[in-house]
């Protein structure tokens, strides 16, 4: 018999909030999903935000290298630069306990040239119908990403910055962690069906 997934939320200790985000940080870099410094990842706990720091690398991070301050308090020393976009995806969706950040290559690579990303799957079609590739000036990046970032996450809890990386958030990792990687194979299945002339 398959082991139920443990779900892990808000109610969870600060040491195995640590644990886990790292494990799941780590997970996006191990199946292509980052690179070796790239993405961000989150937890809220309770009225606190813990996040990986800047500069993180996903190959050596420790537990104790995280970063935990109030959720709605000014970036702390040491914090990821999106500080600011975790913090506007939390405060204005108390459902959400987890927000990942990556870079998945297709998804990135897939609405590049204008447009939203419309799953070609029946599994992608099943969880996003449609996923919002947001547009944001990149000299203006940290200011100017975190309001449309996390207003675009309202309907399905996942978007891209066009260019950039995808953000996925849900009411814990794991969940959060699924709805990249849906979006990534999902993203790969079309590309590989246009290289293919499957489709147009
Ligand atoms: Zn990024």
């Amino acid at each position: 018999m398959a082991a139920r997934p443990v779900r892990y939320t808000v109610d969870m200790d600060e040491r195995t909030a640590r644990r886990m985000l790292v494990r799941y940080y780590r997970w996006l870099r191990r199946y292509g999903l980052n690179d070796s410094h790239s993405g961000n990842a989150s937890l809220r706990l309770g009225e606190c935000l813990l996040i990986t720091p800047t500069g993180a690398c996903a190959d050596t991070l420790r537990p104790a290298d995280l970063v935990l301050g109030p959720l709605e308090g000014s970036r702390p020393r040491g914090a990821s630069r999106d500080w600011a976009l975790h913090q506007a995806v939390y405060l204005r969706h108390r459902r959400f306990t987890a927000v990942l950040h990556s870079h998945c290559p297709h998804a990135v690579a897939l609405t590049l040239g204008g447009g939203d990303l419309a799953p070609v799957d029946l599994e992608g079609q099943l969880y996003f119908p449609r996923v919002p590739a947001v547009d944001v000036d990149g000299d203006r990046y940290v200011e100017a990403a975190p309001e449309p970032l996390a207003r675009a996450l309202d309907d399905h809890g996942i978007a891209i910055l066009r260019g950039h990386g995808v953000y996925a958030a849900a009411g814990d990792l794991d969940e959060a962690y699924k709805l990249t990687c849906s979006l990534e194979q999902s993203a790969r299945i079309a590309w590989i069906a246009r290289v293919g002339g499957t489709l147009p």
